[in-house]
């Protein structure tokens, strides 16, 4: 597997809050990978450091070959929206691609154009007066024609509405299907995410607690109903969650192979019902 980002008990201090803490992560290029995780997991530091904005505290961290800020060729690189598609609201949408040109080498003023022209953006319009939806295409569009090896994407479509946030999501797996960018796209939406992202890591309490391809995650991954029972599983079924009732057991429960046991009712589960499962689990195991 070709990584586009290695992490290796990455860590990230506050004063004494640890926000990242021994946090382990091999990213494989050419993929869109989501990150989810609570709110304060330490989503936003990572993806902070690996733009080369924040310095770990402790670890080691190789993004797209090179480390993280270690000077222009490193950042041309990596393009990064970070939380709030933050622009400049006294500059107009012209003068945004004329800086992201002036700014970076490989600037492709064409693509940056057309998207602006399709978005329907005035080019005279200032930012500030750009709606939340028009904002975050507008980084999105510096991000990508800046033709970065790899797109870190901090909650970029929080702020918009059902439509728009469809409409972000579809220009950027275009993008990706035409340029074969590697992204990470951090996300509460889980929803969102099982419909672009190939890949999926989730972050509690600074440390990765799931990371893998989706639809090997899907496929491993099952809700077994049956009488209640307390006995372990055989080997090789390592149980996520478990609840019972009086009569009934539902486990949730990863297992590389298929369930023969005929006490069981096996359902497949959703991506949302996964993620909710390890975050609410205690830390064990990571799991690739
Ligand atoms: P959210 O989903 O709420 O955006 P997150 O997963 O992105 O959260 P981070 O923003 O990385 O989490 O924060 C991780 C932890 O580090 C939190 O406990 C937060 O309070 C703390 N933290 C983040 N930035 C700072 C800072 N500049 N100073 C002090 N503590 C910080």
């Amino acid at each position: 597997m070709t990584t586009v980002l290695s992490a290796q008990d990455l860590g990230r201090r506050y004063g004494r809050h640890r926000a990242l803490a021994g946090c382990t992560l091999d990213v494989p290029a050419g993929q869109v990978t989501g990150l989810v995780g609570p709110n304060g997991a330490g989503k936003t530091t990572l993806l902070t450091i690996a733009a080369g904005i924040l310095p770990p505290s402790e670890g080691r961290i190789e993004v797209c070959g090179g480390v993280p800020g270690s000077g222009p060729a490193q950042l041309a690189k990596v393009g990064f929206v970070a939380q709030d598609t933050p622009v400049y609201a006294g500059l107009t949408v012209a003068e945004h691609l004329r800086m992201g040109a002036r700014l970076n080498p490989g600037w492709d003023e064409a693509m940056a154009r057309k998207r602006i022209e399709h978005l329907g953006l005035d080019p005279a319009q200032r930012a500030g007066k750009l709606s939340g939806g028009q904002r975050a295409q507008l980084a999105l569009t510096i991000a990508i024609a800046k033709h970065p090896e790899l797109l870190l994407l901090d909650e970029p479509v929080a702020a918009l509405d059902p439509l728009a946030r469809r409409e972000f999501l579809g220009d950027l797996m275009q993008f990706v299907a035409e340029y074969g960018t590697s992204v990470v796209l951090s996300s509460h939406l889980i929803t969102d995410l099982e419909r672009v992202c190939d890949e999926l890591v989730v972050l509690v309490g600074g440390q990765v607690r799931l990371a893998g391809e989706v639809e090997r995650l899907l496929a491993t991954h099952h809700r077994l109903t049956g009488p209640r029972r307390e006995a372990p599983l055989p080997p090789g079924q390592h149980v996520v969650s478990a609840s019972h009732t009086e009569r009934q057991t539902t486990l949730l429960v990863r297992t590389e192979t298929p369930i023969i046991d005929p006490q069981w009712t096996v359902d497949s589960l959703g991506l949302e019902d996964l993620v909710l499962a390890y975050l609410s689990r205690p830390a064990l195991e990571v799991l690739r």
